[in-house]
């Protein structure tokens, strides 16, 4: 019997980056509205958004190699990598609305400069960078990008990488200063602190456990208490899946048609913090190399410097590794749990296809440290075991689905927002690029959900997010005086004090 019910008109599931910022916008855009969120762990941005579960990398594609392909005519495609630009532009207005409106107090506490580098050895990994550089530079998005294969200038950049470093091969980099590091874990507490002030009911320990369509059209949700373990029902208009990896299975027991096919695989992770701050002191970047042949795109190697619980840390990884949990806390029985009949072909399309991947992220499972040493000599070739520990990272959950470019049981490494026809609930799938792209994300679950109401939101959407419906790769002065407004709002242009 449930002893608590309520009517609300929207829910949140899930206290992460996306409802967070789900949430925010919809109290600025319709502050009456009622808004409950259910979040089943005891606080905000405790999974994914947590800064220890992720790696923290405002990602606008200034260093992730695999935003930009070669060609097979040998030419760098860089349309993927202006699209993740131009929706970190997004969020970074978003934010910086906030900040100017005194919803954030203080940015640092989310969001620091740090230049971004990608870095490769080898003559064919650095005819590649090059070519990235020059294609990437003509672009506003791009500006202020440097390129070097100087090993001395190299040493001004990366002095604790070219330490001890073998020379005998090929070497280049470039670097952009205009990057940042983003605590999401932080901006997502701030968020909800924020969302509580303004009257939205945030439940804890609370968790969603299914839901069924009314005869209005609304949805009931079944929420059980953890604290004391009573059921309750809420009901509402609207609803937004933002359990993270716990998205797929909300979205079956909801049973919209939209949500039949597709599968989820979990890739979990692993990074190496320095615990000797002499070290962290000697490196001051974001620095990505080039992924593994067979690695999945999101284990790509990087060795990043970030700034949590007010402190300088050095972290290298993600360590890519399979665990059948969909969350952190999630249960080992999370996978075989979200195999369905409308799903089973394409599940067992995906084990077909991706029989290497499941094998090499099961090695990496099994790696020793003095294994994961060697691959973070890679990048600090005088790396002593000592002074590095392991964490565990958050999980990621990958759709799979069927496609008509890559067939039954298609292995997705993006977010999907899956929604039905009438726009009355919304899930988040997947996790890449992830909580960078939170805003746009969210923009697009707004534009597929409440498409009557989006002209009367378009001027308030156009203050928070100046550049809205307009392309800053295609307007330059607009992308310059944006991004001059943005970095000063976030405390992004002066020089950043090593901590
Ligand atoms: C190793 C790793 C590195 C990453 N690096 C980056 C990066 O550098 N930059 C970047 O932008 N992104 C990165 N990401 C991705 C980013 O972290 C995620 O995209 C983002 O945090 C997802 O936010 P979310 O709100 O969807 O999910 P989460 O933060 O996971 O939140 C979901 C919440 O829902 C709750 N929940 C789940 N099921 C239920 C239920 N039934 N009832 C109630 N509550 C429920 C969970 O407890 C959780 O709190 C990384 C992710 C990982 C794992």
């Amino acid at each position: 019997m449930s002893d608590r019910q309520s009517q609300t008109e929207v829910i949140l599931i899930g206290a992460g980056i996306m409802s967070a910022t789900l949430g925010t916008l919809l109290k600025e855009l319709v502050p009456d509205w009622k808004i409950t969120v259910f979040e089943k762990l005891a606080s905000a941005g405790e999974e994914s958004s947590n800064e220890w579960n992720n790696a923290g990398t405002g990602h606008a594609a200034l260093c992730e190699l695999n935003y930009t392909v070669e060609k097979p005519d040998g030419t760098v495609d860089i349309s993927k990598a202006v699209s993740i630009n131009e929706q970190f532009q997004v969020s970074r207005q978003f934010w910086s609305y906030l900040v100017n409106g005194s919803l954030i107090r203080n940015p640092q506490e989310f969001i620091m400069p740090l230049p971004h580098m990608s870095m490769v050895q080898g003559e064919k990994n650095v005819s590649f960078l090059k070519k990235r550089f020059e294609a990437l530079s003509g672009n506003p998005l791009f500006q202020g990008m440097e390129y070097s294969d100087d090993p001395g200038k190299l040493k001004e950049w990366i002095p604790l990488i070219m330490q001890g470093r073998n020379l005998n091969e090929p070497i280049a980099a470039t670097k952009i200063d205009s990057g940042t590091d983003v605590n999401f874990g932080a901006l997502t507490r701030i968020l909800f602190d924020h969302l509580s002030q303004q009257g939205v009911g945030i439940n804890y320990k609370h968790s969603v456990d299914n839901m069924r369509r009314t005869a209005d059209g609304s949805w009931e949700l079944k929420v059980r208490n953890l604290n004391g373990g009573s059921v309750e029902r809420h009901t509402a208009q609207f609803v937004f899946i933002g359990g993270g990896g716990g998205s797929l299975h909300l979205l079956q027991k909801s049973g919209i048609p939209e949500g039949k096919g597709i599968g989820g695989f979990p890739v979990s992770g692993l990074f190496m913090v320095c615990t000797n701050p002499e070290i962290v002191q000697q490196h001051h970047a974001k620095v990505y190399g080039k992924a593994k042949v067979g690695a999945p795109p999101m284990s790509v190697p990087h060795l990043d410097t970030r700034f949590i619980d007010n402190k300088k840390s050095l972290l290298f990884g993600p360590f890519a590794g399979f665990s059948p949990k969909f969350l952190k806390t999630g249960s080992m029985f999370d996978l075989i749990g979200t195999v369905k009949p409308g799903n089973v072909m394409t599940m067992l399309a995906a084990g077909a296809k991706n029989v290497p991947l499941t094998k090499y992220l099961i090695e990496q499972v099994m790696l020793s440290k003095e294994k994961r040493m060697e691959e973070l000599r890679e990048f600090i070739p005088n790396a002593r075991s000592e002074d590095w520990d392991l964490v565990v990272a958050g999980q990621r959950v990958q759709v799979i689905k069927d496609t008509a470019a890559g067939g039954k049981g298609t292995l997705q490494f993006g977010t999907e927002v899956v929604s039905a026809a009438d726009g009355s609930i919304a899930a988040l799938l997947g996790a890449s690029p992830g909580a960078s792209t939170a805003v746009s994300v969210m923009l697009e679950v707004l534009k597929k959900c409440f498409p009557q109401q989006m002209p009367a939101w378009e001027p308030k959407l156009k203050e928070m997010i100046p550049s809205y419906g307009v392309s800053l790769a295609k307007n330059p002065k607009l992308n310059e005086e944006i991004h001059a407004a943005t970095a000063q709002a976030l405390g992004l242009s002066r020089e950043l004090q090593p901590v």
